[in-house]
C-alpha cells in the first residue's frame, strides 16, 4: 500500500517532487495547470525533463493530475460543457507529456436536468477527450459527495465506465465523498466489504485505480464535501482501520487531500497517522 498526497507544484512541476519528499509521500497528485482557469499551458520541455529526472531519482509514483475545479462535463450549459471538454483535454495532454499515470476529475452535476441526460453528456464528453489525446494516460472518474444534481452513485459510475468503453477509463474512490454521499453510513469491516462488492459488481474492482484517503468533517449522507485530517472526522481511526484492512484496496495508491494540522494541506503527520493505522492492521 503506497501512501502519498496532493502536493503543490507551485513554482514548477519539479517542486512537487521536493514537496512530496518533505512529507514522506510515496505517490502524488498535483494540478498540472491552474485549477481556477479555463486555459492551461503545457509545461516546457525543460521543466518536463527536470520533473521526470527528479521523479525517477526519488522513486515517487504513481503520479496523478487533478483536473481544474471548473470542469463539469454534465452541465446543462453548453458553454461550460464545451470548455470542460477542452480544458480536460489540455490537462490530459499535460499528464501525457509529463508521464503521469492518470488525470482525476469529478463526475459532475447535471443540476436540474434528468440524470440520463447528465450521464449521456459525461459519456460523450469523455469520449471526445480521449479521442483528442491519444496515448496511455488514464482518465479517472472520482465519486463525489452527491446532492445538487451530482452524478456519481455506484451504478451511475459503472454505467459511465461501460458506455465510454475504453481501457483508459478508471475510477477513483474518495473515502470522504463516499460517506458524505451516503454510499455507506459508517466504515466497519462488514460495511466496507459490502460497499466494495457493490463497486466490483457495477464498475469492476480492477477499474479502481486510486483511493483518495480523506476523513470527513461532515456527517454521513450530508452531501456536503468537507475534508478532515485522518482520524479526526466522521470516519475516524476505526473507519480507516476497516478501509485499510480491505484486501482489494491494499495494492492501490492512497492519496491524501486533507487540510493538514497547520492548515497548509496534507502533511507528514497525516501520512504517518495513516501509515501507522496500516501497520497496526497488518500486524
Ligand atoms: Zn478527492
Amino acid at each position: 500500500m503506497k501512501i502519498g498526497a496532493h502536493v503543490s507544484a507551485g513554482g514548477g512541476l519539479s517542486k512537487a517532487i521536493e514537496n512530496a519528499k518533505k512529507i514522506g509521500a510515496e505517490c502524488i497528485q498535483i494540478f498540472g495547470a491552474s485549477p481556477r482557469q479555463w486555459q492551461a499551458e503545457l509545461p516546457s520541455d525543460e521543466e518536463t525533463k527536470k520533473f521526470k529526472k527528479l521523479r525517477k531519482e526519488s522513486g515517487i509514483g504513481p503520479v496523478f493530475l487533478h483536473s481544474a475545479y471548473l470542469v463539469n462535463l454534465a452541465s446543462p450549459n453548453s458553454f461550460i460543457r464545451k470548455n470542460s471538454v477542452e480544458n480536460l483535454g489540455k490537462h490530459l495532454l499535460i499528464a501525457e507529456k509529463i508521464g503521469a499515470e492518470g488525470l482525476i476529475f469529478h463526475v459532475g452535476s447535471g443540476k436540474e436536468a434528468p440524470r440520463e441526460q447528465a450521464v449521456s453528456f459525461i459519456v460523450s464528453g469523455m469520449k471526445e477527450v480521449l479521442k483528442k489525446v491519444p496515448g496511455k494516460t488514464q482518465l479517472i472518474l472520482e465519486n463525489d459527495a452527491g446532492g445538487g444534481g451530482k452524478v456519481g452513485g455506484i451504478k451511475e459510475m459503472g454505467e459511465i465506465v461501460k458506455k465510454v468503453g475504453s481501457v483508459r477509463v478508471k475510477v477513483c474512490y474518495d473515502t470522504a465523498h463516499g460517506l458524505e454521499a451516503g454510499l455507506v453510513d459508517k466504515y466497519t469491516p462488514e460495511k466496507v466489504k459490502k460497499l466494495f462488492n457493490e463497486w466490483d459488481k457495477a464498475v469492476g474492482i480492477e477499474n479502481i485505480a486510486v483511493i483518495h484517503a480523506n476523513d470527513s468533517k461532515t456527517l454521513a449522507g450530508s452531501h456536503h464535501d468537507r475534508h478532515e485530517n485522518i482520524g479526526e472526522g466522521e470516519i475516524g481511526v476505526e473507519g480507516f482501520c476497516a478501509l485499510v484492512a480491505e484486501k482489494r484496496l491494499k495494492d492501490l495508491p492512497w492519496i491524501l487531500e486533507v487540510p493538514g494540522f497547520r492548515g497548509e494541506g496534507s502533511d507528514k503527520e497525516n501520512i504517518e497517522i495513516l501509515r501507522g493505522i496500516a501497520k497496526r492492521v497488518k500486524s
